[in-house]
């Protein structure tokens, strides 16, 4: 989609740091870290949020949450514990109209967040 930032993201046209690719999704690091482990997991087609991916093709929205599976491992925060967070909407603070799911952790993080 023109004019979306993850879709830019996707296509090269503005670099990110890229940890993960599959198919169907990518995943890298949040240009503004709110804690040691920060990664954005994205499907590679645009949708405008979260629940738009699991209305439309539940298999994506579960790779999605396997590659977070899979990066949590990597990252060394399986077992200590990490977030996943889907901002949805104005409300919700999700300031990039693509979907995306926040992987967070690497430090003790409060509930419920500000
Ligand atoms: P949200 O507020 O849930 O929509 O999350 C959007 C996230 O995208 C924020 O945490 C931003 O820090 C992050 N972000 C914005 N621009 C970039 C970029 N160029 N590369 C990586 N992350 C970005
Ligand atoms: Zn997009």
């Amino acid at each position: 989609m023109s004019d979306c930032l993850f879709c830019a993201i996707v296509s090269g046209d503005i670099p990110g740091d890229v940890v993960a690719r599959t198919d169907r999704v990518l995943a890298f690091r949040d240009i503004d870290p709110k804690a040691p482990t920060h990664i954005l997991i994205i499907p590679i087609e645009h949708f405008e949020d979260l629940p738009a991916v699991a209305q439309a093709d539940s298999s994506l929205a579960g790779e999605i949450f396997a590659v977070a599976a899979e990066l949590a491992e990597s990252e060394g925060i399986a077992e200590t514990g990490h977030r996943l967070v889907a901002n949805t909407g104005r409300e919700g603070g999700q300031t990039v109209s693509h979907a995306h799911v926040h992987l967070l952790g690497g430090r003790s993080l409060s509930w419920p967040p500000g």
